[in-house]
């Protein structure tokens, strides 16, 4: 198969002049003008010859024999290089793992004895005619063939780029956007827009502290690096939307604590005109079909998903987010349930009490929530504080917190209460959520949502142990990012920009 021969005519002759430069570089141009196939798609094409790219995984050199497996996204395939093919036998025995090459071969049925029925190749061979290194590799820093368990995880994060080779973490990754995508679809069915908000903008009070951007054009200003979306999705129904979600990156400065990244992923997502039960019913239906059509191996232990109020839960578990798997050996139990009437206040220990002794409060999940429809009139006399239920529904799986939302205060007098009960002055109260106050004073339909820990969920349901592995660029515990070296210093030129002076240690 000469396509140079075949190909190429005199009148043609600025193709020939790129095929001749090509020749000189490469020394064969067949392989350049074969088409790619994918490695998945080798064990179907018996009989025939195909080029395949992708990196070394594995070289098996038996002086006449050379081994090498390749891998692409697809697949790996055996491939073997004879000496009667010398140009091609000779890079064989030179290719290292990890070079990435482009190789033409014929494929052969394996001889029976060394069929190997587990792997999806198994069956076929790729008979090695000529190889094209495209780039060589230094020799990896670990091993990348393992699923990696095995190795310090500084090291897998510093190369991460290499550690994402693995056959482990790409399925991660893959069955990551499969989940997106499968949600993604399903909501839009629903009636839903997806809708981007920003990430530069105002201090929130989800609770942890904010991270904090200066601004150049405001010396002295800072935005605040979103904790969640809550305030612009609650924007998004007084704007009229009716049904909005995203795919949300949310930040939050907090101190090293286990399974945390300072950056995650919260499926967000928030409805108008709905009840506590509307938004559980829609979130209940979309994770038992997101199950289904994604991981049908699994089996969720209880449809409808069980349901308990907070003060059951404590009492009966010592904690709001139980494992109730009945068997917690098998790896394809998922054991959903609702949590829901939790107390609305909870006494801030933080700050000192009011001066009449009596204590300050703080909210338990999110001061944007409504109470429970038959504790409104406590919240508004400021009565019974420590009885007021929030509409808060979390839904906790296999003992992990997964998701936590609520039905919102939609009427401002209420949401100005809250801040109230928490000892806000009026002017915190004006300058702080003033915009919310307006905006539900012109309009607003009542809304709840919720919003799911992404990355929690992918990690449950990939049998991960920690979040870090379905992350692709994840951040150690201390928040560093061990790849980019960040945070790193900036100069002083930036600084000085910026107006910002740093006081030494
Ligand atoms: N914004 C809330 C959170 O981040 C979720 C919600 O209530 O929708 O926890």
């Amino acid at each position: 198969m000469n396509y140079k021969s075949d190909c190429i005519t005199e009148a043609e002759p600025t193709r020939k002049k790129v095929i001749e430069n090509y020749e000189k570089c490469y020394g064969s141009v067949n392989i350049i003008l074969m088409q790619r196939t994918y490695i998945k798609d080798v064990k179907g094409k018996t009989g025939e010859e195909v080029k395949i790219s992708g990196f070394v995984d594995v070289r098996r050199d038996h002086g006449k024999l050379i081994f090498i497996d390749l891998r692409d996204i697809s697949g790996k395939v055996q491939m073997v290089a004879l000496p009667n093919h010398k140009e091609a036998h000779k890079l064989a025995g030179e290719v290292r793992p990890e070079w990435v090459i482009e190789v033409m071969g014929k494929v052969n049925k394996r001889p029976e004895k060394l069929i190997n029925k587990n792997e999806p190749n198994g069956e076929v061979e790729l008979e090695v005619l000529e190889i094209k290194i495209l780039n060589q590799a230094e020799t990896p820093p670990f091993n990348l063939q393992s699923d990696g368990k095995e190795i310090g995880e500084e090291a897998r994060l510093k190369y991460r780029f290499l550690d994402l080779r693995r056959p482990r973490l790409q399925t991660n990754m893959v069955n990551r956007f499969k989940i997106t995508q499968f949600v993604r679809n399903a909501l839009e069915k629903e009636g839903f827009v997806e809708i981007e908000t920003p990430l530069l903008s105002a201090t929130t009070p989800e609770g942890s502290r904010d991270y904090i951007v200066p601004a150049r054009l405001d010396k002295g200003k800072f935005y605040s690096l979103p904790q969640s979306p809550q305030q612009y999705k609650q924007l998004i129904m007084v704007a009229g939307f009716e049904r909005y979600f995203q795919f949300a990156r949310c930040m939050r400065d907090e101190d090293t604590r286990g399974d945390r990244q300072p950056e995650f992923t919260q499926l967000d997502l928030e409805m108008s005109f709905v009840a506590q039960e509307d938004v559980m019913a829609l979130n209940e239906k979309l994770l038992i079909e997101l199950v289904k059509a994604i991981y049908p191996e699994k089996k969720i232990q209880e449809i409808p998903f069980p349901r308990l109020t907070y003060k059951e839960v404590v009492e009966k578990y010592k904690t709001d987010k139980p494992d109730l798997r009945q068997d917690k050996n098998n790896p394809d139990l998922l054991a959903f349930l609702w949590i829901v009437d939790f107390p609305f206040f909870e006494k801030d220990d933080k700050t000192k009490p009011n001066s009449d002794g009596t204590p300050k409060w703080t909210f338990t999940h999110n001061p944007f929530s409504a109470p429970k429809p038959e504790h409104m009139d406590w919240l508004m006399k400021a009565e019974q504080i420590p009885e007021i239920l929030t509409t808060q529904y979390d839904v906790v799986l296999n003992g992990f917190e997964i998701g936590g939302g609520s039905i919102r205060n939609h009427r401002p007098e209420a949401l100005k209460k809250v801040f109230q009960i928490m000892g806000y002055t009026d002017d915190r109260i004006e300058k702080n959520f003033g915009h919310m106050l307006k905006a539900l004073s012109s309009g607003a339909p009542p809304h709840g949502g919720i919003a799911w820990g992404f990355d929690r969920l992918v990690m449950l349901l990939q049998n991960e142990p920690n979040i870090r592995e379905v992350i692709a660029f994840a951040k150690t515990g201390e928040g560093r990012d061990l790849m980019m070296g960040a945070p790193s210093e900036v100069s002083s030129e930036q600084l000085a920009e910026l107006g910002i002076k740093i006081t030494p240690r």
